[in-house]
């Protein structure tokens, strides 16, 4: 598979920074406060106050910086209580950090089929994978497109089970009223390198229960409590402290994204109306209900037979070597070599799982196998092009069917 290095030049490159990100780092390094320690007893002040400012974006109450995306989602299941003999429901179109992150709480991830138009968890197949082990759910919303929060969080309350929304490609994303990360228990968030903020690595939690913050808080520092003695750890915790330069980072990323995600809206819109005019493409469908979108990636799929029978491959390379950066779609989590084994970590029962072995063949996940044997996607910073380059991708997809 090839990716879209090679055809970077002909788009804008990710990520776009300029003197604010430079100078925001060189503050950091002169003041040397290059932690952020405890409040008001340290100095450094970038992760305190970013933790404020993102928690203003995304309209929560609290935001609970960490080191990436990955341990975001664990301290929010280890907050929930999340541990051995739980299993957690989990969408099966998605980067692995949803499904590691459940395996790391020492719970076993149970993977769900997808809806065939909004590609994002189907709500209609939950219940039927709860059982009286379900602990928790991770919808995770793909392309920032909301997975259908209102019915989900009826089932979650009906048996009660707790939330955590993987919100790593859903910074902005907002669905009937409330933005993204604020429908379950708890929201997570990524600014690793390819995120649509970022600082090369980072990660962040929202919620709005106060106590829930204190405890997620208080696990990602190595069970201190706020303003308490420094090394009094009332409880286990360990060390996901995301540091000053990434916060500082992370700042000037925010104050450019308002006009970023603004473009990528109207430009998706434009460009999912004009691929979808050509027979055998079809985008990503905005869930029923969305009402702004993070538009982390771009994902389509095309009718192999509408193309004369072109591969996937084939259809990726020609896009990337016509200079249209485009990257390969996660492969679903079922079909991944890990979870073909059963025996992840030492002394954990994988046996009630729905993957490993036989049971993770295709056809036991029928839709997700069907959209990710056809679908391509685009890079979010396609969506930050001129019209007339988006129109040279729509004139060289349909270009593609006269081969
Ligand atoms: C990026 C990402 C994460 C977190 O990844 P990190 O690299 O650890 O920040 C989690 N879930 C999804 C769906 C992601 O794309």
């Amino acid at each position: 598979m090839s990716f879209k290095q090679e055809a970077k030049e002909n788009f804008p490159d990710w990520p776009i920074y300029d003197e604010d990100e430079l100078n925001a780092v060189n503050e950091v390094i002169n003041s040397k406060n290059w932690w952020a320690g405890s409040p008001g007893v340290h100095k450094g002040e970038n992760v305190w106050k970013f933790q404020e400012e993102f928690a203003n974006l995304q309209e929560a109450n609290h935001c609970i910086a960490v080191f990436n995306g990955t341990v975001a989602i664990e301290t929010a299941l280890l907050a929930l209580g999340v541990g051995l003999g739980d299993e957690v429901i989990v969408s099966d179109y998605t980067f692995v950090a949803s499904a590691s992150a459940v395996i790391a709480t020492n719970a076993v991830p149970i993977f769900c089929d997808i809806d065939p138009d909004t590609f994002v968890m189907d709500v209609n197949k939950v219940e039927e994978l709860i059982n009286e082990r379900t602990k928790a759910i991770i919808p995770v919303h793909l392309g920032g497109n909301p997975v259908e929060m209102d019915k989900l969080m009826e089932i979650a309350n009906k048996y009660d089970l707790r939330v955590v929304e993987d919100s790593a490609h859903a910074h902005g994303s907002r669905y009937k009223g409330k933005r993204l990360g604020n429908w379950g228990n708890a929201g997570t968030f990524s600014f690793q390198a390819s995120k649509v903020i970022t600082a090369g690595e980072g990660g962040a939690i929202i919620v709005n229960d106060k106590s829930l913050a204190n405890l997620i808080y208080s696990i990602s520092d190595c069970g201190r409590v706020k303003n308490e003695y420094f090394y009094k750890h009332v409880r286990y915790g360990t060390n996901y402290r995301m540091n000053e330069f990434q916060a500082a980072v992370l700042r000037k990323q925010m104050e450019k994204f308002p006009d970023q995600h603004k473009l990528r809206n109207e430009n998706a819109k434009y460009l999912t109306k004009e691929l979808n005019k050509i027979h055998g493409i079809k985008v990503i469908k905005p869930t029923p209900g969305t009402e702004e979108l993070g538009w982390y990636i771009f994902p389509f799929v095309f009718d192999p037979v509408e193309f004369s029978g072109i591969s996937k491959d084939e259809f990726y390379e020609s896009l990337n070597k016509n200079g249209i950066p485009t990257d390969d779609c996660y492969p679903p989590l079922h079909s991944l070599t890990c979870f073909k084994e059963v025996n992840l970590r030492p002394g954990i029962d994988y046996s009630h799982a729905n993957w490993g072995s036989a049971k993770s063949k295709d056809e036991n996940f029928p839709v997700v196998s069907d959209i990710y044997s056809r679908s391509i996607e685009f890079p979010h910073e396609i969506l930050l092009a001129s019209k007339e380059k988006l129109d040279s991708i729509v004139e060289f997809i349909a270009s593609l069917k006269k081969r």
